[in-house]
């Protein structure tokens, strides 16, 4: 883990929180994309899977009180937006949240990228169970079918073993990453994410015609954020 994400921990800082979500049932398959399609041609929630999904959604849920104080998280079934499908489009860009919650996971998924640094396991970094008020980064580890990742892989994963994902999170910012292990030790990150609260005032000014990122223009504004559906360029007030 500390290869991936080198962090100054020490006397002088909080060790990371570490939340484990409660297993799922290993029931039900994934939804597989169409065979033959490219990467650029498939769907948010062809390449970001149910029980990817439902990972991300219970970091957010587990996680939410340090990164949102205040903003509720139901326990009901989230939804997977995608933004840009069709567009053919080399990052994925979706949106993640449910009917009632009050905080929205805004995701840019992208193949994955080669493993940095030499083999360590990433389990010795984690530290001890439970999410710590007061905590600067939140991580949080769960296990899925190999199915479920192939998607986002370059190399088709083993069958003969569950891929580990690991979710990280920085409290300061609400932002993180989703990396996946699939079975050698090595973390290869797939998607980035940004949990906004739904409620709250606008950005200032008025929304950009273009955005500022990317330069198109399909800028949009929520309640408490402007977003671009293209980039996942987000400004809050
Ligand atoms: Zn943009």
């Amino acid at each position: 883990m500390r290869s991936a994400f080198p962090e100054p921990y020490g006397p002088s800082r909080p060790h990371p929180a570490i939340f484990v979500p409660p297993r799922r049932p290993r029931t039900g398959g994934p939804t597989r994309p169409a065979p033959g399609l490219t990467w650029a041609e498939r769907r948010c929630d062809e390449v970001v899977t149910p029980p990817v999904r439902a990972t991300l959604w219970r970091f957010v849920r587990g996680t939410a009180h340090l990164l949102h104080p205040g903003a509720a998280t139901p326990d009901e079934p989230a939804r997977l937006t995608g933004l840009n499908d069709r567009r053919g489009a080399g990052v994925k860009i979706g949106m993640l949240g449910t009917d009632t919650g009050r905080v929205c996971l805004v995701l840019r998924a992208h193949l994955a990228e080669p493993p940095a640094g030499p083999a360590r396991p990433w389990r010795h970094g984690l530290g001890v169970p439970g999410v710590r008020p007061g905590a600067v980064v939140v991580s949080g580890v769960d296990q899925v079918a190999p199915a479920d990742v192939a998607p986002l892989l370059t190399e088709e994963p083993s069958p003969h073993v569950w891929p580990w994902l690991v979710v990280r999170a920085a409290v300061r910012d609400a932002t993180g990453t989703l990396a996946v292990d699939p079975g050698d030790g090595l973390l290869r990150p797939v998607l980035d994410f940004v949990v906004l609260p739904l409620a709250g005032p606008h950005p200032p000014g008025e929304r950009p015609v273009r955005c500022p990122a990317c330069d198109r223009g399909r800028v949009r504004r929520y309640a408490a954020f402007d977003l671009c559906p293209d980039c996942a360029w987000t400004a809050t007030a």
